[in-house]
């Protein structure tokens, strides 16, 4: 026992026990990751999306609310993957709420 356990399994533990969605910088924050690993985070989310149902028998999945335009209300509804878009396509802002993050039951 006390084994760290990969990143990965503590991004999935954390999105497990959160009471509310994280995003990708909130999940680099908790796990005390060096700032800019936000990246790292999108890629460790893309690959739990696809196992998180598969390795828990159909039970759980990963859930994102996405992403925003804080301008004008824009919401990011047919992201391929897991990120955070550059500007709006209807208002060209760059102020965007980054996509959030949880594990629930199917
Ligand atoms: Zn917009």
């Amino acid at each position: 026992m006390g084994e760290e356990g990969t990143i990965r399994e503590k991004i999935v533990r954390l999105l497990m026990e959160t009471q509310r969605p994280l995003s990708a910088s909130e999940i680099a924050s908790m796990l005390g990751l060096p700032a800019g690993s936000e990246r790292e985070v999108y890629e460790h989310l893309s690959h739990i999306a696809k196992t998180v149902r598969r390795k828990s028998g159909g039970k759980l999945a990963l859930y994102m609310v996405p992403p925003q335009c804080k301008k004008c209300g824009y919401v990011f509804k047919d992201l391929d993957r897991p990120r955070k878009p550059s500007k709006c396509p209807r208002c060209n802002s760059q102020w965007i709420d980054p996509p959030k993050f949880y594990i629930a039951e199917t």
